[in-house]
């Protein structure tokens, strides 16, 4: 315990950084340094941002602080903020620039519930219960702003013609904040659009996800006294049961690839002597493409209403607007970013954060090789490109409206699972800072690339247009539905 805290004091001490890369190193940068050099010397500066956003974990939709802070930041380095965007009140686009190319950049910041954890390489919640970053994406959006506001520097100080976006997407997590931007059409002006994600590697994101539709069953029965009055009484949750009987029964005769998962969210009242009048069920289908989607759910609603009619109760879909399409990848945008990841190198962890990721990694198995990899960029597989990732993001709506190019950098210690306290713990600390710095001279890297060769971007756009195919129209998956803007406010 005493050795313990002694870590948490030492990372989270205050820590003079010095620029981490060596004189040798900044000589790589000669055409990028004035990106660089910024980020370099303003290690304290996002250190302190990203702290502040992990501190006040918010849930998706309600990242009114975190998003502020983001704003704020932007706007005292000269971005155009548009806020409120795409009828979400913490979703904003922040603009520098003028004429074409535009290129975004994603940024995320909400946090999960139940979470809470503190900058300690053991389970130790700041308040029971409470909301964390186990995603990173306090993190996500420093970086993304960062390398957005590094690369306007550049922009700046060269008179390049081009704009800079940096788009802040709320509620990632369940919520599908994107979908929104893209349903209004808030990317077709744009020609490319960068983005990471905090990860326990540094690493081009070369795999597709899968498409996930939300929805909600409500069944109503009729309330009776269990013992007096059981043949008047229609069980809600009887209903509910069944058909996640009858889910399960189905859950064989799917694509082994495809996801169904769901949580009673309405157990159907707190007394056994009352029959039950209303239940719900939350469910998440996940299937690989839109098609397998769609057959899946229609199966789902009907093991619904079977159940419903089997146990004289009724059901009430309510399919949520937060539905999520696969990622499209584009394999010329995945070089561009892999050729710079390679030239920024991974993160260099000094003594008192290797102490910590030791103490993480004891609780996870890994090893010492695993942490040796952080210092490395893992190399582009070609058999790998492609292959799916059993997950889903709301990046997969943006990609199907501009190419997008992914990677990850490490935040989190090697062995770490996602959503884990062990992510929390290290995203926190300047482990986190790190990676994202990480991130934000990737991002200064490509974006000036495609800024100063043309035929570059030509060659996204073009595998682009391949891969979407002729005439392809966007739609979200779930059309004629907005965000769910309370889906994280605790109902009663
Ligand atoms: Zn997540
Ligand atoms: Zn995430």
């Amino acid at each position: 315990m005493k050795k313990n805290r002694q870590l948490m004091v030492l990372v989270l001490g205050t820590l003079i950084f010095s620029a981490s890369l060596s004189a040798q190193k900044q000589n790589d940068f000669k055409k990028e340094a004035v990106a660089i050099d910024y980020l370099n010397s303003s290690f304290e500066t996002y250190d302190k941002i990203q702290k502040s956003i992990w501190a006040t974990p918010e849930l998706g939709f309600l990242e009114e602080k975190s998003s502020a802070v983001h704003q704020k930041h932007l706007t005292e380095n000269g971005f155009k903020v548009e806020s409120g965007v795409a009828g979400m009140p913490t979703a904003f686009i922040a603009t520098y620039g003028s004429g074409s190319p535009v290129i975004g950049i994603l940024a995320e910041f909400d946090a999960l519930s139940g979470l809470s954890q503190d900058t300690v390489p053991y389970p130790k919640p700041l308040i029971v219960g409470g909301n964390g970053h186990g995603c990173g994406h306090h993190a996500f959006g420093t970086g993304s702003v960062a390398g957005g506001i590094a690369i306007k520097k550049w922009l700046e100080s060269t008179k390049t013609k081009g704009t800079i976006k940096v788009f802040g997407t709320p509620a990632e997590e369940g919520g599908g904040g994107k979908v929104f931007f893209a349903k209004e059409g808030l990317f077709n002006d744009v020609d490319a659009v960068l983005d990471w994600h905090p990860g326990t590697a540094n690493a081009v994101s070369i795999r597709t996800s899968l498409a996930r539709i939300s929805t909600i069953y409500h069944f109503s029965g009729i309330s009776a006294h269990a013992a007096a009055n059981p043949d008047q009484g229609r069980s809600a949750l009887d209903g509910v049961e069944a058909m996640n009987q009858m889910v399960n029964a189905l859950r064989e005769h799917i694509p082994s690839d495809a996801r169904i998962h769901y949580v009673i969210t309405n157990g159907g009242g707190l007394s056994p002597n009352v029959v039950p009048a209303e239940a719900e069920v939350s469910y998440f289908v996940r299937a690989k493409n839109t098609k397998e989607l769609f057959d899946i759910v229609a199966r789902v609603d009907n093991a619904a209403d079977g159940a419903a009619l089997g146990t004289g109760t009724t059901v009430v879909k309510n399919r949520l607007g937060g539905a999520i399409s696969p990622v499209l990848l584009n394999k010329p945008f995945s070089k561009l970013i892999q050729k710079h990841l390679e030239r920024v190198g991974g993160v260099q962890w000094d003594e008192r954060e290797l102490a910590f990721a030791k103490e993480i990694a004891k609780t996870t198995g890994a090893t010492q090789e695993d942490l040796e990899k952080v210092k490395t960029i893992e190399p582009f597989k070609e058999e790998t490109f492609g292959q799916l990732l059993p997950a889903s993001t709301d990046v997969g709506d943006v990609s199907w409206n501009v190419p997008v190019g992914s990677f990850n950098a490490t935040v989190f210690v090697p062995g770490s699972a996602g959503h884990s306290w062990q992510n929390v713990a290290s995203g926190g600390t300047t482990i986190g800072t790190k990676g994202l710095l990480v991130a934000a001279k990737v991002f200064s890297l490509t974006a000036i690339d495609l800024f100063t060769t043309p035929a570059l971007l030509e060659s996204i756009k073009a595998d682009f247009k391949k891969s979407r195919g002729e005439n392809y129209h966007y739609q979200p998956i779930v059309p004629d539905k907005g965000p769910e803007l309370d889906y994280r406010v605790k109902k009663q």
